[in-house]
């Protein structure tokens, strides 16, 4: 299933998209898109429904973030081996874990916010984990049975107020529209190879990071069961897992984003976004 949620922001509708692209409405069968709404069951009772009868969406509503009022947004850093190498930063011996405000969360194509006093904004395209169910100290093996589903994320940063201003990388990582997510939220069932799949990014049309999913340092059983040791994961949190090389930090001379530009992105069966920054 593909599970999104439209209109305006903060009044969004739960949704899904059929095999012919279609928008249909879900209003009838859950509330929001949010929390338990990703429990296996819940999901289960979805998948059920004939997507031919549920109603027909008109026109192109925004689309929202596919996940509601995420308890916790957590990010993985430095994932990729070659993007640590471009970072100048060691290939870690564990997950690298930081947070970004759950407030930063936004819908694939709504613009993203240039900060007051931001010299370098950056973008990063990572495969985002949604939690279903409660996690807590679960193996590698049973990880997955506690991921929902998985989406596109621009986890976007801003790289003097991540590395610049001292203490930890969350000033750099949380403004908000710094996580744009989705357009859909795929379920598992739905992802053949979650560790084989292409992922791309340009900025003003122009490509800029080009990888697979297949080269992350921490795969996605391995994080949801780490992270479940040191924190417990409830139902709709968000786990962004790391982004492959080409970031604007990495680029020689160094290239940060600026009002106006465009960045667009994409994960193989996940779907694509679009943003444009401007000034907040
Ligand atoms: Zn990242």
């Amino acid at each position: 299933m593909k599970l999104v949620r439209y209109g305006a922001v903060g009044q969004e509708k739960p949704g899904l998209i059929d095999k012919s692209g279609q928008l249909r409405d879900l209003s009838a069968q859950v509330a929001d898109l949010a929390g338990d709404a990703f429990a296996p069951a819940s999901l289960a009772k979805l998948a059920a429904i004939d997507p031919a009868s549920l109603p027909e969406v008109s026109g192109h509503p925004r689309i929202g973030s596919p996940v509601g009022g995420a308890p916790k947004f957590i990010a993985i850093g430095l994932n990729y081996a070659d993007h640590a190498a471009e970072a100048n930063m060691p290939i870690p011996a564990e997950p690298i874990v930081f947070m970004k405000a759950s407030s930063s969360l936004c819908g694939p194509n709504d613009n993203v916010e240039k900060p007051r006093g931001s010299t370098k904004l950056d973008w990063e395209v990572e495969l985002a984990i949604v939690i279903g169910t409660r996690a807590k100290y679960v193996s590698e093996a049973d990880a997955l049975n506690y991921v929902a589903g998985y989406a596109v994320c621009n986890d976007v940063s801003e790289r003097a107020f991540q590395l610049e201003r001292l203490g930890q990388w969350t000033k750099g990582k949380s403004h908000d529209t710094f996580g744009p997510l989705g357009p859909w939220l795929v379920t598992k069932d739905d992802i053949a190879d979650v560790h084989g799949l292409g992922m791309w990014l340009d900025v003003n049309g122009k490509r800029c990071q080009t990888g697979s999913t297949a080269t992350m340092i921490f795969n996605v059983p391995k994080i949801v069961s780490y992270l479940s040791e040191v924190m417990t994961l409830l139902p709709g949190d968000v786990i962004t897992t790391g982004t492959p090389p080409g970031v604007g930090m990495g680029m020689k001379p160094p290239q940060f984003l600026n009002v106006g530009d465009v960045v667009t992105l994409g994960i193989d069966g996940l779907g694509e976004q679009k943003q444009t920054i401007v000034a907040a």
